[in-house]
């Protein structure tokens, strides 16, 4: 074959010259000129660049001391364990330390060990004993085709590399001492939860998509970060600028005189309005013209209540209350759950929480539930018809949240609902409840996540006590994109004509039947999309806490007629770049 069985054989690729570029060898990224990728994390940051390149570990395939080899395997096993621990004691309360204990948990995973071992007494060396199990349980949790499993083969990588690290003796790369920009292929959580965030003022990454867990704890560690940006990024010179833009999703290597000016008083003027929305966090977001819009907070652990409180948050807009049933290895019991949920009263003083009901299937499986295997799991056991299979464990649920509730605001909102049916099938179980539990302030609502129930808004309004909008959703089973997919998030932009549209017929809908609408998607804390909804009427935004106080400040910033102007204007476009072209121009 090689020869050409008889034919005259022309090389597929031409020789490269020396001159010539290596194959997949990335152009690199000129100077002053922006580079647009996925945003994932808002904010603006100019700093020295520093690439973290992840040390080569050589080591041998073989070794004839299989005892040694397992001592050695342990000892990097402790020290992995040490390390992580310190990391999870720095990260208490925030959103690093669960996933790094899920790190531990990989450490004490016999199955595992017992893998490793097995190499190991087969001649491996301890490193690629260990490297051989680690891989292969990340494959297997990749051919599963589901994103959250794939980020746990992610997880298990992190953890697999740490250990090796350890018996290589190789200490990871020394970030500088100075603030800078961390650009990185891509980060694993435990990358993310050690990073000294009163050095790092960004983070860039190779690759990812705007919801992999590096995106979620750059949000929450309020960094402002840009991912899927491509290898070029990674042949940056640590050192060189780079200007951050986590709104646009755009970096700039090496600005020019202009441009760094320029990039200077905005991050003078914005570090000032920070300032400002700060010190009137705990003030109402009211229009010039004197509109008034209510800013609540989300949340995915009621520890976190306390700060959104005081945040200024004016409630909870979304607790998502899957992370409860997450966190247990089995169903919580009614009494666990009751004094969750009271934590989160307690904190609140007063305020309403809206508590949205078990919500997995999808992209968050839950391990004690077990789901057949799906082509499509975002278009099949999700959310509240996946809950209606299990009534009783939604009535556990909602028997806690009424009772640690007693005579404080609660609001209870079932999630994926598609159409009235549904909805009446999960009101009627608050009610059977409710019949039991005595508790005085309870509203029914539902989260517009699907097109149909926004379509038909008008049917459910009568019915419902308020609409939760979650954008995230709805623009992904609008748009027709997985909200995770890699390559597409960034076509996935909730500010898209059609779901402005759909925004429109819900609140239209809710507002004839004198019920409130609140947005607790992403699109909520978008800066250009903000007088947008509050354009069309939205009642209330729902935010992650730390962007509270600026979505506040934000609404203070224009008039309820401008804002409708801008909501006119975006409406009548044809794409969101339209959209977000002409609110630019504004
Ligand atoms: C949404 O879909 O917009 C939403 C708020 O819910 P989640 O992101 O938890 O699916
Ligand atoms: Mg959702």
């Amino acid at each position: 074959i090689t020869e050409g069985l008889g034919e005259a054989v022309a090389p597929f690729r031409a020789e490269q010259s020396p001159q010539t570029r290596p194959q997949n060898e990335p152009e690199p990224l000129p100077d002053d000129q922006p580079l647009k990728a996925v945003a994932a994390s808002p904010g603006l940051a100019l700093a020295p660049i520093f690439v973290l390149r992840q040390p080569t570990l050589t080591y041998p395939d073989t070794a004839v001391d299989s005892e040694t080899q397992i001592m050695r395997l342990n000892r990097a096993f402790d020290a992995a364990d040490s390390q992580l621990r310190t990391l999870i004691r720095q990260a208490e309360g925030g959103e690093a330390a669960p996933i790094l204990s899920v790190h531990v948990e990989m450490l004490q995973d016999e199955d595992l060990y017992q893998a490793a071992l097995e190499a190991i007494n087969e001649g491996a060396s301890a490193e690629a004993g260990w490297w051989q199990a680690i891989d292969t349980a990340a494959k297997g949790q990749e051919a599963l085709a589901d994103r959250l499993l794939a980020e746990r083969a992610a997880d298990l990588r992190d953890v697999g590399r740490r250990v090796l690290a350890n018996l290589c003796g190789v200490e990871m790369p020394k970030p500088p001492e100075q603030p800078y920009v961390l650009v990185a292929d891509d980060l694993g959580p435990s990358d993310v939860a050690r990073l000294d965030t009163t050095r790092v003022r960004a983070l860039v990454t190779a690759r990812g998509g705007a919801t992999s867990h590096s995106a979620i704890l750059a949000r929450a560690l309020g960094l402002p970060a840009v991912v899927g940006a491509g290898d070029a990024v990674l042949k940056l010179v640590d050192g060189a600028e780079l200007v951050v833009d986590g709104e646009r999703g755009s970096l700039v290597p090496n600005p020019g005189d202009e441009r760094r000016a320029q990039v200077a008083r905005r991050l003078e003027q914005l570090a000032a309005l920070q300032a400002e929305a700060h010190d009137k966090r705990h003030q109402p977001a009211i229009t010039r013209d004197g509109h008034r819009v209510e800013v609540c907070a989300n949340l995915g652990n009621t520890a976190h209540a306390p700060d959104a409180v005081a945040r200024g948050a004016e409630g909870i807009g979304l607790l998502r209350t899957e992370f409860v049933f997450m966190a247990h290895p089995e169903a919580p019991d009614l009494a666990t759950q009751i004094d969750e949920y009271r934590s989160a009263f307690d904190a609140l003083n007063g305020l309403p929480l809206v508590a949205r009901t078990l919500d997995v299937g999808g992209d968050k499986p839950l391990d004690y539930w077990p789901l057949p295997q799906e082509d499509n799991p975002f278009l099949g056991m999700r959310g509240i018809r996946l809950s209606l299979t299990r009534p009783e464990i939604l009535e556990t649920q909602i028997r806690a949240l009424l009772t640690a509730a007693g005579d404080r605001p609660l609001r209870i909102m079932f999630p994926m609902v598609k159409d009235l049916e549904e909805f009446r099938a999960a009101k009627q179980i608050v009610q059977r409840v409710q019949a039991e539990v005595t508790c005085a302030d309870v509203q029914i609502g539902v989260m517009i996540e699907v097109p149909s129930c926004a379509l038909l808004a008008p049917t459910l309004a009568p019915e419902v006590d308020f609409f939760s909008i979650g954008t995230n959703d709805l623009t992904q089973y609008t748009l027709a994109i997985d909200r995770g997919h890699g390559q597409l998030s960034a076509d996935s932009d909730a500010l898209h004509p059609a779901v402005l549209r759909l925004i429109q017929m819900t609140v239209q809908a809710a507002h004839a039947h004198g019920r409130w609408v609140g947005v607790c998607g992403e699109l909520a804390s978008d800066p250009q999309a903000i007088p947008v909804l509050v354009g069309l009427e939205v009642d209330e935004l729902s935010v992650t806490s730390r962007r509270v106080p600026l979505v506040k400040a934000c609404i203070r910033d224009f008039t309820l007629d401008a804002a409708r102007e801008r909501a006119r204007l975006a409406l009548s476009k044809a794409t969101a770049v339209e959209v977000r072209d002409a609110l630019e121009s504004f």
